[in-house]
């Protein structure tokens, strides 16, 4: 799967480099390339917010830069472009394995205010929040997404795992144990016992 992230901090998305899904992307399941939203500003400030009509606090990031971002990518005709925000629907499990089937994403970050609604309306197919609150920027929810939806894809994680694990069969996950046996006076369930791990 090949996933582009639009975004004004792309050195947020460093941890990605880690553990389960850094060694996808090192065995190249996933390939994921951040494009930085300022480079393509016109603005010798490299400014790319400005001030909202009909007022209101704060600034809200101007639709030609991103668009500008977006069209420098390859492909985007043709992919899945999503935007990260409070007022899309909630990301759930199905919603996950719904994803995981795409084979190129495109994930816009807003920040500050949000990002002007005419690019929304331009580029987007699909707007998803990961829960009722509000974050600072949409980077923290693009890698909760990229992190959910690469364990679908085949070869991230064990299938068997993936399979078993809360909310795939609509129920929650049962209490699970390793070695020692016996923890601060706990013992692992009888019934557990025979077969060990
Ligand atoms: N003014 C917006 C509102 O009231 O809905 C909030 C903007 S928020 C401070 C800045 C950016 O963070 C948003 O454009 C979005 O990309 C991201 N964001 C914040 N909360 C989010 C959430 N719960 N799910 C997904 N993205 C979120």
């Amino acid at each position: 799967m090949k996933i582009d992230i639009l975004t004004l901090f792309p050195e947020m998305f460093s941890s990605l480099n880690e553990s389960i899904i850094g060694k996808a992307i090192e065995n190249n399941l996933i390939e994921i390339n951040l494009i930085n939203i300022r480079d393509f500003s016109k603005d010798k400030h490299k400014k790319v917010d400005d001030t909202i009509y009909g007022g209101g606090a704060g600034m809200l990031i101007k639709p030609d830069v991103v668009y500008d971002a977006y069209k420098s990518i390859k492909g985007h005709q043709n992919a899945k472009t999503i935007y990260l925000s409070p007022q899309g629907s909630v990301l759930n499990q199905n919603k996950v394995k719904e994803l995981s089937k795409d084979t190129h994403l495109i994930l816009l970050c807003g920040h500050y205010e949000g990002i002007d609604q005419r690019v929304i309306d331009e580029i987007v197919d699909e707007e998803i929040s990961i829960g009722d609150y509000i974050l600072t920027g949409g980077e923290l929810p693009a890698m909760v997404l990229i992190d959910s939806v690469a364990r679908y894809i085949e070869g991230v994680i064990n299938s068997e795992s993936a399979k078993e694990e809360s909310f795939s069969e609509g129920l929650l996950e049962y209490p699970q144990y390793t070695r020692p046996e016996i923890f601060l006076n706990r013992s692992v369930p009888e019934v557990l016992k025979s077969r060990k791990p």
